[in-house]
């Protein structure tokens, strides 16, 4: 998972990086509206955090470049403008979640979780742990290669844990998820 991070504050887009970092996802940095344009269209991302306030282009500019190209990429806007004008304006050009400045952390991270979460799971992915293979797309689970025969309710079990891998799920949510 590669995420890019658009933020001009120097100092808050090092510990974004390290934080994100430390979870496990690759990041890449831009520093500026056109540098996160730049990027963009170089590479490919799985999520991008994106600030409003930038030099050179605005956030909301550099949304709109991104939306246009990409109509599933998951872009979480983290700003200081926190009129609600400005939050409707983020989700209306296509932001998926818009966090306000000054934020914690815990709630960042549990954001960009479920945003690529929800993004495996509509746009069909792979995941392997192990040699178990989990195909979210064609809903089939094979062990070393070997396509295993699962209920529906089994393939949800396993979908539901693979697509939370090191995280703790209670059995009410397990529950849930089979019903
Ligand atoms: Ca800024």
């Amino acid at each position: 998972m590669k995420l890019l991070i658009v933020e001009d504050e120097e100092s808050l887009n090092k510990v974004l990086v390290k934080v994100l970092r430390k979870l496990g996802y690759a990041t890449d940095s831009a520093f500026d509206g056109e540098e996160a344009v730049d990027l963009y269209f170089e590479n490919n991302y799985d999520l991008v955090i994106l600030d409003l306030n930038l030099p050179k282009l605005d956030g909301m500019e550099v949304l709109k470049a991104m939306r246009e190209d990409n109509a599933e990429l998951p872009i979480l806007i983290l700003s200081a403008r926190s009129e609600i004008q400005d939050k409707i304006q983020g989700l209306d050009e296509g932001a998926n979640e818009y966090l306000t400045k000054p934020f914690h952390f815990d709630e960042l991270t549990a954001r960009v979780r479920a945003l690529l979460r929800r993004n495996a799971q509509t746009a069909g992915t792979r995941i392997e742990i192990g040699d178990v293979v989990l195909d979210t797309a064609a809903k089939t689970v094979s062990v070393g290669g070997n396509p295993i025969a699962l209920s529906k309710k089994e393939y949800g079990l396993m979908a539901h844990l693979m697509l939370r891998k090191g995280e703790t799920v209670s059995s009410q949510k397990l529950i849930e998820s089979v019903l």
